[in-house]
């Protein structure tokens, strides 16, 4: 039976780095039944929204989606296609991978580290409070009233919260991740010693779960430790799981330590639905040029292939990948020493070079 995917190209390179991907997930030999679903800054030209209801409704019948990078511009008055999606559809965790292979330029090897991040809570959750508001101004009494803390009333305020059902599911989630991939070690990053309550509340709740994984290690970082840590020693670490804001900066942190944006690749899952899809954006300035990397997006694809039970051809797919990256011949500029290399092909290159590797595993 083919899988049914819903496949959103995006916009600005998107379309093209979606086109690749789709080529070399077909030429693994599984058989795929696409949804294309249109969504972005041109469909919001024609129908008023980034994210029309039917790439919702087409990802509640597939559970599965593989998306291309949809453009926020900024000040435009409306919301990220991103955050809407995830919201939608309850993608409480987003997994990064941060792997390093043979022939990435980047200052280490044997990095293969798995970034499990909260993506509903927390600092990043848009309760805000604006100086010079009502709203404001309440929240400062309120907070005299029961603290005996006056803030300034010239403050903005952003409201940190983590609870134990969303800290409960995002580290069973990252357990459940760890068993069912062969992964050893779990680590747990907080401040918890700074913010007792929230973060307490968040490394209380993962050492609870973890007593339920006897057979996966577990341990905990403070999050400043944490980033001199990956820097030193990256190689030590396995699996992560930070809340929120944490989790993003140190994803970011992560796929810098391993070579940059065109190889990171990410998902965001829910206990119903996921949807995969690179970490970087829509790099609009290069739209339509063939010239960007499709890895970071092909590298999703292998992660939904996994997801869907494809494993031999999620590591075909893998190899073939490593393989070009480590030959460095049929590259993007961002994989060659320089980034005007004139050696560099373009997009739809890489997928030809990986598919015929392919061909010979
Ligand atoms: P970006 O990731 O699109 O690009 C930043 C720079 O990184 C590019 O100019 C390019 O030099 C490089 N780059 C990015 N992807 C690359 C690739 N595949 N191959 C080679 N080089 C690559 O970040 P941005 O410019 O900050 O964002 C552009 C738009 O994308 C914004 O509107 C932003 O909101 C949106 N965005 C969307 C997503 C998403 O869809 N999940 C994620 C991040 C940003």
């Amino acid at each position: 039976m083919p899988h049914a995917v819903t496949l959103i190209p995006g916009d600005g390179t998107g379309p093209e780095i979606t086109e690749a991907t789709r080529r070399v997930l077909e030429a693994t030999g599984v058989e795929f039944e696409w949804d294309v679903q249109p969504a972005g800054l041109d469909v919001f030209e024609q129908k008023g929204t980034v994210l029309p209801d039917e790439v919702i409704e087409s990802i509640k019948r597939t559970r599965v989606g593989l998306k291309g990078p949809i453009t926020t511009p900024v000040g435009k008055g409306f919301r990220s296609a991103n955050v809407a999606l995830r919201k939608k559809l309850d993608l409480y965790a987003n997994l990064r991978p941060a792997k390093s292979y043979p022939g990435l330029r980047s200052r280490y090897e044997n990095i293969d580290l798995i970034i499990v991040r909260e993506n509903t809570e927390d600092l990043y959750a848009g309760v805000e409070f604006q100086r010079g508001t009502p709203a404001q101004e309440e929240i400062i009494e309120t907070i005299a009233r029961t603290t005996g803390t006056r803030l300034d009333s010239d403050s903005s305020i952003s409201i940190k919260f983590i609870s134990v059902a969303a800290s409960r599911r995002i580290v069973k989630f990252a357990f459940d991740y760890a068993r069912a991939n062969g992964r050893h070690k779990v680590t747990a990053v907080h401040k918890a010693n700074i913010m007792k309550f929230s973060d307490g509340l968040f490394l209380a709740t993962a050492q609870d779960v973890a007593k339920e994984y006897p057979d996966i290690q577990f341990e905990d970082r403070i999050v400043d430790n944490m980033c001199m840590q990956l820097v030193q020693k990256p190689e030590i670490y396995d699996v992560l799981v930070l809340p929120n804001l944490y989790g993003d900066i140190i994803s970011d942190l992560s796929a810098g330590l391993i070579g940059g944006l065109g190889v990171a690749p990410g998902a965001n899952i829910g206990s119903q639905y996921a949807v995969f899809e690179p970490v970087h954006g829509s790099a609009p300035k290069y739209a339509g040029q063939n010239k960007v990397n499709p890895m970071a997006m092909m590298f999703s694809g292998v992660l939904m292939l996994r997801h869907l039970g494809e494993r031999a051809a999620a590591d075909r797919l893998e190899k073939a990948m490593a393989q070009v990256i480590a030959e460095g011949k049929s590259v993007t500029y961002d994989l060659k020493p320089r980034p005007d290399d004139p050696t560099a092909v373009g997009t739809s290159q890489v997928a030809d070079a990986i598919i015929e590797k392919m061909q010979k595993l």
